[in-house]
């Protein structure tokens, strides 16, 4: 069986090769989206020298007073030339005039008849608070590079190289499909041996919680055929990705797997050396040009959103080059079981305490309760090659 590290590489390799489209949007829908282009500056940020506070503008020498002449404000640029006694009123942004070399703020000074004087004891030299042509990017330098993630912050940035639209990677898109004949809709109230069909809405809100598009396939029977006619059709579909749940163990109705190579599927791994989600499949289906990633996972609701968090997550993280999720490093609050060679992922709880992360973690760790999960905010990334880890052990954590 291959380690976690391994069975990642595969799945980065593969979904290396798929290429994400390409389209225009408006800036203003695209937050959160990944830019697939640079974005240049077809104009100088900011695009002439300007004041960076409400003041005085004059031309810097060693004398305290000065005659005020005139006003530029902010968007009302008028020439004024003004020689070495006099100085301009300036608002925030106000366009400097030409020959003046520094700003005075208001704050500083006192003004009387006409005539401004620095207060005293106020900090006066040549260049203070302007804000140079150019000075936060020149012309034709890359504003937003490419595979970033548009924030807020960035936003601004790229509404300023007067873009309106940009181009950004279209949204890959997943089908989740869950199998099972002891699942009923979530509508309904199980009855003897069956369960509602939970996972499917773990895995499409964390398909959603990339900004990637999700279509619910909802759930099929273990029934050889019934499974692959339902796969068979959503492999013609227009997805990147399939997410199937259950069926991919060693049980006697988990067909899974043959179905998915009786339909082409080029197996890459089944099984991986970890806790919750050892019974992972990853396979590849190609038609013409078109590559669909196939993920089979475990139906229970733990083991497969383990999965998603710990190799679709990072895969994709890969695939669009975002910066890998960053681990915390925290201190373990009890002692836990583990006395095998497997990679685990124990559901825990971090929280900061005076500046140090801690992680609990009294769960049963049982795969199977999906509240517990629901409780936690981590996953704690034991290795394969940790044992029994004991309180005040140093853990790193996967925040979910
Ligand atoms: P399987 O992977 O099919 O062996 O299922 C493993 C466990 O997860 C069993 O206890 C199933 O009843 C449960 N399970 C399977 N599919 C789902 C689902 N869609 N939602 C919630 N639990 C499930
Ligand atoms: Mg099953």
């Amino acid at each position: 069986m291959i380690n976690y590290s391994e069975a990642l590489e595969i799945i980065k390799r593969e979904i290396s090769e798929l290429e994400p489209g390409i389209e225009e949007i408006d800036l203003l829908d695209s937050y959160n989206r990944i830019i697939a282009e640079d974005v240049i500056a077809d104009v100088d940020l900011p695009p002439f020298d300007n004041s960076a506070v409400d003041g005085y503008a004059l031309v810097f020498s060693e004398r305290n007073e000065w005659n005020v002449k005139g006003e530029i404000s902010a968007g009302n640029y008028s020439p004024v030339a003004i020689s070495e006694d006099e100085a301009v009123l300036i608002t925030t942004g106000g366009k400097l005039p030409g020959n003046a070399d520094t700003v005075v703020p208001v704050e500083d000074v006192e003004i009387n008849n006409g005539t401004l004087r620095l207060k005293p004891d106020v900090i006066f030299k040549k260049g203070l608070n302007i804000r140079r042509k150019g000075s936060d990017l020149e012309l034709n330098k890359i504003a937003v590079p490419a595979f970033t993630k548009i924030k807020p912050q960035t936003a601004a940035a790229i509404a300023s190289c007067g873009r309106e639209k940009v181009k950004v990677f279209s949204k890959l898109k997943f089908a989740v499909l869950a199998t099972g004949d002891e699942l009923i809709p979530v509508g309904e109230k199980p009855a003897n041996d069956k369960i509602r069909v939970s996972n499917i809405y773990s895995l499409y809100m964390a398909v959603k919680e990339q900004n990637h598009s999700a279509l619910n396939l909802g759930f099929v029977k273990d029934d050889r055929n019934l499974i692959k006619e339902k796969i068979r059709g959503t492999l013609e579909s227009n997805i990147d990705f399939l997410i199937t749940t259950g069926g991919v163990s060693v049980g006697k109705y988990d067909f899974l797997k043959d179905v998915f190579e009786e339909l082409g599927v080029r197996r890459k791994f089944w099984k991986v050396n970890i806790k919750p989600g050892k019974p992972i499949y990853f396979g590849v289906f190609e038609n013409n040009d078109k590559k669909i990633l196939i993920f089979g996972l475990p139906g229970n609701p733990v083991s497969s959103l383990v999965n998603y968090k710990v190799f679709i997550e990072p895969a994709i993280d890969y695939l669009f080059k975002q910066k890998e999720t960053e681990l915390i490093t925290a201190v373990l609050q009890n002692n836990l079981k583990k006395r095998d060679g497997k990679r685990h992922f124990a559901r825990g709880i971090l929280y900061e305490e005076n500046g140090v992360w801690n992680v609990t973690s009294e769960f049963s760790q049982s795969s199977g309760n999906l509240v517990e999960m629901s409780a936690s905010n981590c996953l704690i990334v034991l290795p394969e090659e940790i044992r029994n880890p004991q309180k005040g052990d140093s853990v790193k954590c996967i925040k979910i």
